[in-house]
């Protein structure tokens, strides 16, 4: 055991060593609000016709096969649904965490960076470290907008390789302002990646621009709409970037059931577009509700989460949560900016009103 500890300790990589693990916590039993999952069970809550056809497409798949490693449906259905211009190239990743790893892999020159405002999400920082890049991060203003001139100058120095912008951004919730990412955009010395996890939230996109900026990839995921199990993200832009990632792509990275059934989905996208609306109506309700309880800060937020703070101790409120059957997300230690901050998802109404009344009950302990 202790030889194995000496062993794994002068081969590992110290900055492997220094990261801590991605934690997810134990969810069992628990209104679960947490991780900007979509509250409406696939297929448990599909109408019975469709749960049919879906099932149909799926026995009708070859799992003796490898998958197509091009995954020329999907992309076709992805193409048409989301309206990506016909001459942007698309890249699938296993998630657009792989996504975000893939193109890291392939920027990490010796002494590049990847600079992205904080708070954040935080996949930027733990791939930029795992594949030897330095991470820039810089601070958002208090109120979580970006600081243009810091960025600008930034960007100047240090001549990132890579520039992040979630929008909206997690865990803020919040867009930037266009005309300060189009100064990002103009400025930035390499590449600039708009994650837009959360674009059937937030209504807006730079995915139809992408013809005006071949220095930006757009980057998508089916897993805050609906589909997290199925992990499938996408980067749309130049091929001449996409092509180059290509090559790092594990060659049957999406897998078989994956690319059937995203593609079923994409087909009755209607429903899914439906249910991002409810959530929509639920976000700006759950919104009002929490900005009129004493002691509670709360950002307006064009995604399917909101982040909050407490004037008192966040921990403890959070924990009082969970007591509660509640699970949300407990920032108050992820960053400077986020302390006494706690972020919920938007969920079904009922679990709504089950938090809301958790808070509280936890606030009045
Ligand atoms: C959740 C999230 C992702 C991760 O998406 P996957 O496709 O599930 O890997 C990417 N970017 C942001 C900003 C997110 O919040």
């Amino acid at each position: 055991m202790t030889d194995t500890k000496r062993r794994v300790e002068a081969c590992l990589r110290p900055e492997v060593a220094a990261l801590k693990a991605y934690a997810v916590p134990n969810a069992a039993g628990m209104i679960k609000l947490d991780a900007m999952e979509n509250p409406f069970a696939w297929p448990g809550e599909l109408p019975a016709p469709l749960v049919n056809e879906w099932l149909a497409a799926l026995r009708a798949a070859e799992l003796n096969r490898y998958p197509d490693p091009q995954a020329a449906a999907l992309k076709e259905r992805l193409r048409e649904t989301l309206g990506i211009p016909r001459d942007a190239g698309i890249l699938l990743g296993n998630g657009s965490d792989e996504l975000i790893q893939i193109a890291l892999l392939a920027l990490a020159k010796p002494g590049a960076s990847v600079l992205a405002p904080t708070p954040t999400f935080v996949m930027y920082e733990i791939l930029a470290t795992a594949v030897g890049m330095r991470f820039i991060g810089v601070p958002l203003t208090a109120d979580f907008h970006l600081d243009l001139p810091r960025m600008l100058e930034t960007i100047a120095h240090e001549r990132p390789a890579v520039i992040f912008l979630a929008y909206p951004n997690n865990p803020t919730g919040n867009l930037f302002d266009v005309q300060a990412i189009e100064a990002i955009v103009r400025a930035a010395s390499g590449l600039v990646i708009i994650d837009e996890a959360y674009a059937v939230f937030a209504e807006e996109s730079f995915l139809p621009r992408l013809r005006e900026f071949g220095q930006v990839l757009v980057m998508r995921t089916v897993s805050k709409q609906g589909l997290a199990g199925l992990r499938l993200g996408l980067l749309a832009g130049d091929p001449l970037w996409l092509e180059q990632f290509d090559k790092l792509r594990l060659p049957y990275n999406v897998n078989t059931l994956t690319q059937v059934s995203v593609e079923f989905a994409l087909r009755h996208n209607d429903a899914l577009l439906e249910q991002a609306s409810q959530i929509r109506a639920e976000r700006e309700r759950v919104f009002a509700a929490l900005a009129a309880v004493p002691g509670v800060r709360v950002w307006p937020s064009r995604a399917n989460f909101i982040l909050f703070r407490l004037s008192r101790a966040a921990g403890g409120v959070f924990a009082a949560l969970k007591r509660r059957g509640v699970l949300i997300k407990n920032l108050d230690h992820a960053h400077p900016m986020l302390e006494g901050c706690l972020r919920v998802t938007v969920g079904k109404p009922a679990e709504n009103d089950a938090f809301l009344a958790a808070l509280a009950a936890a606030l009045n302990e």
